[in-house]
């Protein structure tokens, strides 16, 4: 039995799952003309309260599309110093959109609306980059999978506002926040201009993001997915299990950020432990006592089956998903209990 920790993304699809996407109705979506891609996309538009939404292979390529949407070659946008958009897009920010980041320095990867504001270049001091873009991500994944207070959204929506901004929510864990916060995903559609969901983490279907937005501009993002070649053909079969996804494993991220609790519980009483970082959602985030090497101890989880990631600078990573199931939740509390670092 291996155990795989490391992310979200290595679930696979259920017997179930494969057997909804075998039997989806099909057609080439390239001219709009498969009925699960459309109707997976008026779903989850629904859902968050949006008139659109577009299918994508990659939350990367929605947030890049999301991104040249909003801006122009040479603007700035506003985001957090961990943001996936920054770290982890392959520099798409500045080859796509030819635009440069603001980083703040927000909390566990949540900035505010006072930080927005005070980021902000003045548009008629025509030396510095224009800003146009902020965006925010919720659960903050590098931040280790905190969740907004709603009303921070507001306020830095009335930022954006008052300053001619676009606000862009890479909602990749979206499902997390919504589980753990119980906020209304219909209200998400009020404040944001765009917003991307990832399928393929959390709700455990093995491929595709959204790009949920008004009618207009996700007729313009159409162009845009076109252009970074994201048009696909009989997808429907992918879309099936996104709805799949939709309806069946939203619910049940409770029990994953349970255990990622559970897991910090034993973990915070452990001798060779200097910290665990809340816990919010399904990600834990821990560093190890002065002079303890991380990597020692990822290969004697290793030995154990146990499969974890360093985030480097000392800190290790544990991600708990739909194929983490309770045996092997048991199994690893157990190793965590008698395991000896030194
Ligand atoms: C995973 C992730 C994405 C999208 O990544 P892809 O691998 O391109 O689907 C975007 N934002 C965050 C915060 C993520 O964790």
């Amino acid at each position: 039995m291996e155990i795989n920790l490391v992310s979200d993304t290595v679930t696979k699809p259920t017997e179930e799952m494969l057997r909804t996407m075998f039997h989806a109705k099909v057609g080439d979506d390239v001219y709009k003309q498969d009925p699960t891609v459309i109707e997976l996309e008026a779903k989850a538009a629904t859902m968050f309260g949006m008139e659109a939404a577009l299918f994508f292979p990659s939350g990367t390529m929605a947030n890049q599309t999301a991104i040249k949407l909003h801006t122009q070659p040479g603007e700035q946008l506003i985001t957090d110093k961990l943001a996936h958009i920054y770290h982890y897009e392959g520099g798409g920010v500045s080859f796509n959109s030819g635009v440069s980041c603001c980083l703040l320095d927000g909390n566990r990867g949540m900035i505010t609306a006072k930080q927005v504001a005070e980021a902000i270049n003045d548009p008629e001091f025509y030396h510095s980059p224009l800003t146009s873009l902020v965006t925010v991500e919720n659960t903050a994944m590098k931040g280790g999978g905190g969740c907004y207070d709603f009303e921070e959204f507001k306020r830095i929506k009335s930022v954006c506002d008052a300053n001619n901004l676009k606000f862009h929510l890479d909602g990749a864990r979206i499902w997390n926040a919504l589980v753990a916060t119980h906020d209304n995903p219909a209200e998400y559609g009020k404040v944001f201009d765009t917003i991307s969901v990832c399928l393929s983490k959390g709700l455990g279907a093995p491929i595709g993001s959204l790009l949920l937005s008004d009618a207009k501009t996700i007729h313009r993002a159409l162009r845009i997915r076109k252009m970074l070649g994201g048009g696909m053909r009989q997808v429907g079969y992918l879309a099936a299990a996104g709805i799949y996804a939709l309806d069946n494993n939203l619910q049940r991220l409770a029990d994953d950020h349970r255990r990622a609790k559970e897991l910090g519980a034993v973990l915070e009483k452990s001798s060779w432990i200097a910290k665990v970082e809340p816990i919010e959602t399904n990600i834990l985030i821990f560093s190890l006592k002065e002079g303890l090497n991380e990597n020692v101890f990822i290969e004697k989880l290793k030995e154990r089956n146990i499969h974890i990631s360093s985030l480097g600078h000392g800190k290790l990573r544990i991600v708990t998903h739909l194929d983490y199931r309770e045996v092997m939740h048991s199994y690893v509390l157990e190793t965590f209990e008698r395991i000896v670092v030194k």
